[in-house]
């Protein structure tokens, strides 16, 4: 039975009280770092739709795509082109077939001097570190370092990190975490990757 219009300004009102307390004790900025996971979509586009924001508020971002198989995608068409967006491509080069892990190892430790470049420079509002999770899934990067530097960030920059299997101590250090579910996939009942959709 849906409550009738006394008992509903009721439940608002309380419900008001409760949001505007939660509100009143979050009074804090800081620089955030999210980390966006799980096997559902939405995680990298999640992370663009951060740096559509960011660039609204005439702010800068870098954006730093550890592993790509293409670079036609409707993000890097829009917002690498944008002047207060750094954008670098850095899984051109990842030989993830060869299964030659010192390769991989030296071309992963390439890829994050350009993410300490980004986690170094306070002009950065926010630093996107797309898909950085499979690199410490296969240990081509060493823990203990990433997560140095993410923590000795600017105090007001924020960092956003993609990937599925995000490791324990990522989800540890990072303030938002979000595990997005795949409950469907269109792909599965075979539409192939839609332009501004997927890509
Ligand atoms: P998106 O970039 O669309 O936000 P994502 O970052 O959450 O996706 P990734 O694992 O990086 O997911 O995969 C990128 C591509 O694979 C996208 O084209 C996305 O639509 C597709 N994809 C994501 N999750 C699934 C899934 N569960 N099944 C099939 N395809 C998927
Ligand atoms: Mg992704």
């Amino acid at each position: 039975m849906p409550d009738n219009s006394e008992q509903h300004q009721q439940r608002m009102a309380r419900k008001k009280t409760v949001v505007d307390a939660a509100i009143a004790k979050a009074g804090r900025d800081q620089g955030v770092m999210l980390v966006l996971t799980g096997n559902g979509k939405g995680k990298s586009s999640s992370a663009f739709g951060m740096v559509a924001r960011t660039l609204g508020y005439g702010l800068k971002a870098g954006v730093a795509q550890f592993i790509k198989s293409r670079r036609d995608t409707g993000e890097e068409k829009f917002l690498g082109m944008q002047p207060s967006v750094q954008w670098r491509v850095l899984g051109d080069g990842f030989t993830w077939n060869t299964q030659n892990r010192d390769a991989d190892t030296a071309t992963a430790q390439r890829a994050w001097a350009v993410a300490q470049g980004f986690l170094g420079d306070a002009s950065l509002h926010l630093v996107v570190l797309d898909e950085l999770t499979y690199l410490l899934k296969y240990g081509y990067l060493d823990a203990q370092q990433v997560c140095a530097d993410l923590a000795a960030r600017p105090p007001m920059q924020h960092v956003v990190i993609t990937g599925r299997a995000a490791p324990q101590y990522l989800l540890d250090l990072a303030d938002t975490v979000s595990e997005i579910q795949d409950l469907k996939h269109a792909f599965r009942d075979g539409v192939c990757a839609q332009p501004g959709i997927d890509l």
